[in-house]
């Protein structure tokens, strides 16, 4: 008998990974009907997307997981009807992504780029730019994407300092946890970059008091979740120069609305919820690797913690 797959996400996604998914499936040797149309109750695995039509699990009575294609899960973890297994996306693609974007913005803030790229006159006023070795940057969240985005920025000699709920050991990195950690970790941040998930334990971790701890004149960069940070005290730091600068990529609404300050606001980019895009061939083989684990009896791979919401 075929595994029966759900793909619920919107019709421009099936575009995008039916042939993927098709693939990885042959490759890993299943067997499986995979449609966006396939009644509840003989479901196996569902592939899912949160703004997906599908809010209501409760008719998918032999489900073994839900597989998510999002690596932001806080508008599924609070589902009362979803009582099975999820599995939030982790994938190479998404995360090299993550990599360059937010490579790119650091060095864009170290280099002080735009000094160059916005000049309009003529002066010729040479400058010795820093080197790496010398710039502090704290990242805030060392999961998947931290994780990776620090040790890319330590192999091009960054002091990089992390921060997370549990203790971490990433070679090169400071890595610091709790309430105390978090202090000590804004203490130096040149750079902030926020990617921790959306969490009730995480909103706000950027607000008056904490970006007040930042070295006066820091840089944020936040491809993250927009309510880890309070909008109203950024505005007032960057006004005050606390922050000289932000890079945000996701906001407490999106798209974030034409008469927000923050498109006007001349130390504020903002970028469309670009920093990084699941991408449909490397996603694929991880959802096919989990539905092989299912039905090997493996524990799935990336399992959401409901009561931790990420
Ligand atoms: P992840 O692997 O779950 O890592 C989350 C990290 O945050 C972990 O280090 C975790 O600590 C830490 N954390 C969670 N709650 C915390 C708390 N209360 N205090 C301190 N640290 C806390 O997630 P990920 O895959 O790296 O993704 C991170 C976020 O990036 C996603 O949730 C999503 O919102 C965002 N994202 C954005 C885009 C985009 O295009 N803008 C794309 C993908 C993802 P522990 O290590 O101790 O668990």
């Amino acid at each position: 008998m075929p595994l029966n797959i759900l793909f619920a996400a919107r019709p421009e996604r099936w575009t995008t990974y039916e042939k993927p998914l098709r693939a990885a499936l042959k490759d890993e040797g299943i067997d499986a009907h995979l449609s966006t149309d396939i009644a509840p109750e003989d479901v196996d695995y569902i592939i899912y997307a949160p703004n997906s039509t599908l809010q209501d699990f409760t008719p998918y009575i032999r489900a073994k997981a839900v597989l998510n294609l999002w690596a932001g899960v806080e508008n599924i973890t609070g589902n009362p009807t979803l009582k099975i297994p999820l599995a939030r996306m982790v994938d190479p693609g998404l995360t090299k992504g993550m990599v360059e974007w937010v490579t790119g913005h650091v060095m864009r803030y170290h280099l002080g780029l735009d000094t160059d790229i916005l000049k309009t006159d003529a002066t010729w006023v040479p400058r010795t730019p820093p080197l790496a070795q010398e710039r502090n940057i704290t990242i805030l969240g060392l999961g998947a994407l931290g994780t990776a985005v620090s040790e890319t920025l330590v192999s091009l000699g960054f002091n990089v300092t992390g921060w997370s709920r549990s203790p971490k050991d990433v070679p090169g990195v400071t890595c610091l946890n709790g309430a105390k950690g978090l202090k000590q970790a804004l203490s130096t941040a040149e750079i902030a970059v926020l990617l921790l998930p959306n969490t009730s334990a995480t909103e706000n971790t950027l607000n008056a008091e904490t970006l007040a701890l930042m070295p006066k004149g820091a840089f944020i960069i936040n491809p993250g979740r927009g309510p880890l940070i309070d909008d109203d005290a950024l505005l007032a730091a960057l006004d005050s120069g606390q922050i000289a600068h932000a890079t945000l990529d996701v906001f407490r609404i999106e798209p974030l609305p034409k008469d927000h300050p923050y498109w006007a606001h001349p130390k504020v980019t903002v970028t469309p919820h670009i920093a990084a895009e699941t991408r449909a061939t490397t996603a694929s083989k991880v959802i096919v690797d989990n539905i092989r684990r299912g039905q090997a009896q493996e524990e799935f791979l990336h399992l959401v913690d409901r009561n931790l919401g990420y």
